[in-house]
């Protein structure tokens, strides 16, 4: 990783880093006389691996199918009908990972989904719905990235290290730190709300921490300390009277604050999730000067783009009956899996482990779902491959340019679902 701006701009490109749902714009890539990736300027270290490992002899040129144990390299038209026999013997398919294709990938995926649906197939959808609550019903008051960046004095991180998950986000987030207004007060606070010690410990105001109480109690004893009086003698949330008095007047005093935290990628936590966030956000505008304003930080690169192909393909009965709360095998006898970063080995999703359930996969690098899956189908990677648009985590809709070329077995997954509605 590099961390400077390229001195000479012929010889390098401006792209977009597809790496996690950032989205960074402020990436660069150099590349030799033969067009191939010489180095990465301003990338994390994520971006990074994610751009080389793209261009590197690890990324899968063809279509492989799996049968007793040997390999065989398939042709997209091969592809085409492997998939479309396994689909037509399967009694119902759930997809996973549609949040890590870019926008008109997605769009074409829901549109072979409903055309499935419409021909009686039984068919779900894999942890969206937590996602779409967000954008579409919850009305919480949503940031953007450039206001939480130009406005943001107060950042409240609440189970969530997304040094990690998004490395370049707090330097983005926190790059005016130390300075100062007029009356000499310094812009920006964070405050911690973190179990775990990580990279962000380092940097904060306020840390809550070493917790062994529920979500729901945070709220309530923040809720309580806020509106109390005075804190003289208090002692809780593991805090002490002046970290107390601290935590109040920060919150309290707050101009533009942002409450940021990972979006769960289950359903089902994440209706408690939403239910915390929501009462949160609500009592920390009823306290505070200003106001405060949620950045949801989405685990697929492009899950916020889902909601909106989602929304624009099925109505809301539709979605209903699409996505599933089942945990294990019994939803379907066939996985369609989009790989993306998240989904490789990092959620180890036990479904996948079920012998009796075949396995399609859309990914191009060897995974440990790629050992298990009937077929593994590389498709053109967005903003290196193809161009499209992704959704940032915050609703900003960014264009993604190409910079090479696929390799020739290899289409778009827009390209390959468009074939495959052809074939139906
Ligand atoms: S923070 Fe995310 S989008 Fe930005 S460079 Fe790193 S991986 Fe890429």
């Amino acid at each position: 990783m590099n961390s400077s701006i390229p001195k000479n701009e012929e010889t390098s490109k401006k792209i977009i880093c597809f790496g996690c749902s950032l989205l960074c714009d402020d990436v660069y890539i150099e590349l030799d006389a033969d067009e191939k990736l010489n180095k990465t300027i301003n990338s994390c270290f994520r971006g990074n691996s994610f751009l080389k490992n793209a261009v590197s002899e690890s990324r899968f040129q063809s279509s492989f199918q799996k049968d007793m144990g040997l390999y065989m390299n398939l042709s997209i038209d091969e592809s085409l009908d492997f998939v479309k026999e396994e689909i037509e013997k399967a009694s119902s398919i759930k997809f996973y990972g549609i949040g890590s294709l870019s926008y008109s990938s997605q769009l074409a995926v829901m549109d072979y989904i409903k055309k499935l649906t419409q021909s009686g197939k039984n068919v779900k959808v894999e942890n969206c719905g937590n996602i779409i609550q967000i954008t579409n019903k919850l009305g919480l008051n949503l940031s953007s990235l450039g206001q939480a960046i130009n406005n943001g004095d107060v950042f409240i991180f609440w189970n969530t290290d997304p040094t990690h998950s998004h490395p370049k986000l707090v330097g983005k987030l926190l790059f005016t730190r130390g300075y100062f207004r007029s009356s000499g007060k310094e812009v920006k606070k964070l405050i911690l709300i973190e179990e775990k010690e990580s990279d962000l410990t380092r940097l904060k105001d306020i840390n809550i921490s070493d917790l062994d109480i529920e979500p729901a109690q945070i709220v309530e004893s923040i809720g309580n300390l806020l509106a109390s009086e005075s804190v003289k003698g208090k002692n809780f949330l593991n805090l002490d009277e002046l970290n107390l008095t601290k935590l109040k007047d920060y919150i309290g005093s707050t101009e533009y604050g942002l409450l940021i935290t990972t979006v769960p990628y289950d359903i089902e936590d994440s209706n408690e999730w939403l239910s915390h966030v929501g009462k949160f956000l609500k009592l920390l505008n009823q306290h505070s000067h200003g106001r405060f304003s949620l950045l949801p930080l989405t685990q697929n690169i492009n899950d916020v783009g889902f909601s909106f192909s989602v929304l624009s393909v099925f109505t809301p009965d539709e979605i209903n009956h699409l996505f599933t709360r089942e945990k294990n095998s019994e939803g379907s006898d066939l996985a369609i899996i989009f790989g993306g970063e998240y989904l490789h080995d990092e959620y180890k999703i036990k479904e996948f482990e079920y012998p009796e359930k075949r396995l399609i996969l859309f990914d191009n690098f060897k995974s440990n779902v790629s050992k298990r899956a009937k077929i593994t189908i590389p498709y053109a990677i967005p903003g290196i491959e193809v161009e499209d648009i992704a959704f940032r985590f915050d609703g900003i809709n960014i264009d993604l340019k190409k910079w090479t070329n696929p390799p020739s077995d290899v289409s778009s997954a827009e390209a390959f679902f468009k074939r495959l509605i052809d074939k139906l």
